[in-house]
């Protein structure tokens, strides 16, 4: 809590974000712009940390799909971020808010002098009531298009910042015990106490030669938010009024607890 406010990191993935097209999902933007906005106007500090700037560029720029190579995916990152972040100001404008784009790399969180930089920044954004949006600075860092995601980059913004917590929206209700996509008997696991070998394997795991593994960041991102004393909740990002219910109190998605030695004191 920053003088009683509560500070928090939401995530959001490309699947939230555009349709299978590659297009923005304007209906999904709005309403997720619409409820933070909401959220912020009860008094929370909100931090956007978006996906969607190379899918939204490689559409905009007629590409049959997502490049692969460095140049091309920088390019498209290029043209998508714009995308991105004139959409968001024209939504969020709507309801009055100020948005800020932070375009940031590993580096910079990794340097104290760049990450003392980027946290005075935040703290004058906080002050001026501005949601900050962030995203890897895709166009010129080689390493995190090839390496970097966006689940660990949020984890390590709320750690840098001390969040409260982070909230990372997906297109799945949360951790299950299997692949939920791929096997039907797979059930959601509401709580995380610990990180261990076993969440690990769920969550990069497979059923039969099906699985994604796509919850293994996300799983990454709880352990580096909990060390911090930062808990982490993996939701759905649909229906978005999930958002309500989670911020009046209610028990929703996977939580993964931050180790309870290190919580942050309020
Ligand atoms: P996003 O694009 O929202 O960041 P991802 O597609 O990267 O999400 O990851 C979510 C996907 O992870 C789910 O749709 C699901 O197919 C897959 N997944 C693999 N293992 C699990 C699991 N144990 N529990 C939930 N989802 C899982």
């Amino acid at each position: 809590m920053r003088n009683g406010k509560r500070r928090i990191v939401f995530k959001v993935g490309t699947s939230t974000l555009a349709h299978h097209t590659g297009r923005t999902n304007i209906r999904h933007m709005e309403e997720l712009v619409k409820v933070l906005s909401d959220i912020h106007n009860s008094g929370v500090q909100v931090v956007l940390v978006s996906s969607g700037a190379i899918g939204m560029g490689a559409a905009k720029l007629g590409l049959q799909a997502k490049p692969v190579d460095t140049p091309s995916r920088q390019a498209a990152a290029s043209v998508g971020q714009c995308e991105l972040m004139f959409l968001y100001d024209k939504m969020f404008s709507d309801y009055g808010q100020i948005v800020a784009q932070m375009l940031i790399t590993k580096a910079d969180l990794e340097n104290d002098t760049r990450r003392s930089n980027f946290t005075n920044a935040f703290e004058k954004l906080f002050q001026y009531n501005a949601i900050p949006i962030i995203n890897e600075n895709d166009s010129v860092a080689i390493e995190e298009i090839v390496f970097g995601d966006n689940d660990t980059l949020s984890a390590e913004v709320a750690k840098c910042i001390g969040a409260d917590e982070l909230v990372i929206l997906s297109d799945i209700d949360g951790l299950y015990t299997k692949n939920p996509k791929n096997c039907d008997d797979a059930c959601l696991i509401s709580i995380v106490e610990d990180i261990d070998e076993s969440i690990i394997s769920i969550a990069g795991g497979t059923c039969g030669n099906l699985g994604t593994g796509g919850m293994a960041t996300k799983v990454k991102a709880a352990q580096i938010a909990g060390e911090a004393g930062i808990d982490t909740i993996v939701m759905n990002s649909t229906p978005i009024t999930n958002l309500y219910r989670y911020m009046d109190g209610e028990n929703i998605g996977t939580r993964f607890k931050a180790h309870s030695q290190k919580k942050r004191e309020g």
